[in-house]
């Protein structure tokens, strides 16, 4: 059983089906090197996954087995150990980025020609890019149409019971133990609570608390009302049957769309392998970024001067996550204010998000830059102010993240520097001292965006 990224025990298919074989199994992970076209995680991500394994190898050792781990090419570890291990039968569930598909092909083939048996599953997706498609037969890029698609399938998405008992073979091989690379600032996340178990207990902790205020509270930064599954779902701790069958009977529609953009993400990701560094639609080859080292530099610390911003991204470099509605405004910033390339935000959430995933990342920049499938149309550019106003209406979440900003009062919170020397005064800060001035006014930042949209929008005759 080749673990990768469905490290769970519960409604893992091929994990079942390896237990029904009844033969003696391996349970192995592969570190798989970064080449092929092959990304190596980032560092935030590889602390999680250090931990997801951990958490998975503790589950396994409750049946008495193991997760052997080894670091390589998937496509020269597992010929190697299925000589030396006599494999019979190779079971792994499906991944669907191009590079992993192109390496589980090579897999499969160097696999059946040493005579094993290869057999692989969904576990990730509710309905996997294959099995729907728009009537002429292509993938969609559009959401609601792919929703509807998916969305009517979705009864028979039925997860698969954790095995009851399994049996492991001995392996006559050393094995590596594996550490992240660069752990460094991660050290210091909160508690993940990685694993199935933890997974579990929040889907649980999410339907009893807080599905019933979905709708209202997704929004607020300052409020803790989604289900914080993302990073869960990341590393296959929990299945998304898993948590559409939790969700039967309950009115949970938003959610669950919320679940479709993230098999819409995959669809996008599976028809276009190139979507984290090439633009959807190409128009946007020719858009007008700028180089600007000191302002992406002063984005990703944190230090823009527009406080929603600079707290969204100190919170991510604090617990590797951010909430939805902060990442679109920090990509809207990024792309739109600083008009720097998605490409330079994707990469940076890449390395420092726990449930960084080529999938959702890539098509989530591209849909805030406006370039991606179904994007969010050019000319809305967020007013950094009025989101923050209106998602963190009392400061709350500025002020934990920019305590320089603490005292001031609700009314500036957002605008210091729209605030009278007195409040500034009184609340202990000094402009340009205890917080920069705003790197970019936001009436010429957002003409200068929408004077460059209007370039690309023009010379592609629209
Ligand atoms: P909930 O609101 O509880 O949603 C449940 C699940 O649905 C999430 O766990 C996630 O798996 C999925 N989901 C929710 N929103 C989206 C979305 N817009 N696109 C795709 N799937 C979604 N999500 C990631 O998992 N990994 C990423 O690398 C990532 N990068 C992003 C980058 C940008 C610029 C933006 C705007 C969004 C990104 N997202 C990413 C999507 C979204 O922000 C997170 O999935 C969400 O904040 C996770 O919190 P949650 O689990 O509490 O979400």
């Amino acid at each position: 059983m080749w673990f990768r990224e469905d490290l769970r025990l519960g409604d893992n298919p091929a994990l079942a089906a390896a237990a029904a074989t009844g033969l003696p199994l391996l349970c192995v992970y592969i570190d798989e090197d970064a080449r092929d076209g092959l990304r190596a995680l980032g560092g935030a991500a590889r602390w999680r996954l250090d931990r997801a394994r951990a958490a998975l190898e503790a589950d396994l050792a409750r049946f008495h087995g193991r997760l052997h781990c080894f670091r390589g090419a998937a496509e020269a570890v597992l010929p190697d150990l299925a000589r030396a291990a006599n494999v019979t039968h190779l079971l792994f569930n499906r991944r669907h980025g191009g590079a992993e598909r192109a390496v589980d092909a090579r897999v499969a083939e160097r696999l059946a020609a040493a005579g094993a048996r290869v057999e692989s599953f969904n576990g990730a997706l509710l309905v996997e890019p294959e099995q729907i498609a728009t009537r002429s037969g292509g993938a969609f890029k559009v959401f609601t149409p792919f929703w509807r698609a998916a969305r009517a399938r979705l009864d028979a998405a039925e997860p698969v019971p954790a095995p009851e008992k399994l049996t492991f073979a001995a392996l006559p091989v050393g094995t590596p133990a594996l550490a992240p690379a660069r752990p460094g600032w991660a050290e210091n996340f909160p508690d993940p609570d990685a694993g199935e178990a933890g997974a579990l207990t929040r889907l649980r902790h999410f339907t009893d608390e807080k599905l019933d205020g979905y709708e209202t509270m997704r929004d607020r930064i300052d409020c803790d009302g989604t289900s914080n599954l993302s990073a869960h779902l990341r590393f296959g701790e929990i299945s998304p049957r898993q948590i559409v069958a939790a969700l039967r009977g309950r009115p949970a529609e938003k959610f669950l769309s919320e679940l479709g953009w993230r098999e819409f993400s995959a669809h996008l990701l599976h028809a276009r392998p190139d979507l984290p560094w090439r633009n959807f639609n190409a128009r946007f080859d020719r858009f007008p970024y700028r180089s600007d080292p000191e302002a992406l530099l002063a984005w990703t610390r944190g230090r823009t001067g527009y406080p929603i911003v600079d707290a969204a991204m100190r919170h991510l470099w604090r617990t590797g996550l951010m909430p939805n509605r902060a990442r679109m405004i920090v990509a809207s910033f990024l792309t739109k204010h600083l008009l720097i390339d998605w490409r330079e935000g994707e990469s940076w959430f890449w390395d420092t998000l726990i449930d960084a995933d080529s999938a959702n990342n890539a098509a989530s920049w591209q849909w805030v830059a406006g370039s991606g499938a179904d994007a969010a149309p050019y000319f809305r550019i967020f007013n950094p102010v009025l989101q923050g106003e209106k998602f963190d209406p009392d400061g709350a979440f500025v002020r934990t993240h920019c305590p320089e900003l603490a005292r001031l009062p609700k009314r500036y919170i957002h605008r210091p520097w729209s605030a009278p020397a007195e409040v500034l005064a009184g609340a202990g800060v000094v402009l340009g001292r205890d917080w920069p001035a705003p790197i970019v006014d936001h009436d010429f930042a957002r003409r200068r965006a929408l004077e460059a949209f209007g370039a690309i929008a023009a010379s592609s005759g629209e």
